[in-house]
């Protein structure tokens, strides 16, 4: 059984290392909030990618950015589609992000909002959002860092 009415962190990371397909793949469909799946938070990420490197503290920390960004959906009232979340090592290093990025940790996304510019995106979040906010010219990139930053690309 899936989790319904609470959320298992324990059971959902079971189930997504499972050798059985079909239970992966109902892991990865897994209503983490409202509006947002486990396999949205990792998009691109292969099933062996996630065997070998996906921890239960990645799962934890998926699962408490997915709240806020959950926060961050409800308060746009637009959909948002996430276009990088959790990275191994190996892609981190591909994709050229930091070598001290939290995307290794599972604690930051990059995303882009339906009908908005990331600079609208941005300008909005600046005044409130307590974390990291990253200025992508095509993205916005938000982490859960315990403390405020701002920083651009490039
Ligand atoms: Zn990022």
């Amino acid at each position: 059984m899936l989790p319904t009415k609470t959320l298992d962190l324990n059971i959902l990371f079971n189930q997504l290392k499972s050798n059985d397909i079909n239970v992966y793949n109902r892991a990865m469909t897994a209503q983490l909030t409202k509006n947002f799946k486990l396999k949205e938070f990792l998009v691109y990420r292969t099933r062996s990618q996630i065997r070998q490197y996906f921890t239960l503290t990645h799962l934890k920390n998926t699962f408490r950015l997915a709240l806020q960004v959950q926060e961050i959906r409800t308060r746009l009232g637009r959909p948002i589609r996430i276009t990088s979340g959790w990275r191994d090592i190996k892609t981190n290093v591909r994709v050229g992000g930091a070598i001290n990025s939290l995307h290794l940790t599972a604690e930051a996304v990059d995303f882009v909002v339906e009908g908005l510019t990331p600079k609208q995106v941005q300008d909005w979040l600046h005044p409130w959002w307590t974390g990291g906010l990253g200025y992508g010219t095509t993205f916005t990139h938000l982490d859960i860092r315990p403390y405020y930053a701002r920083f651009g690309y490039g």
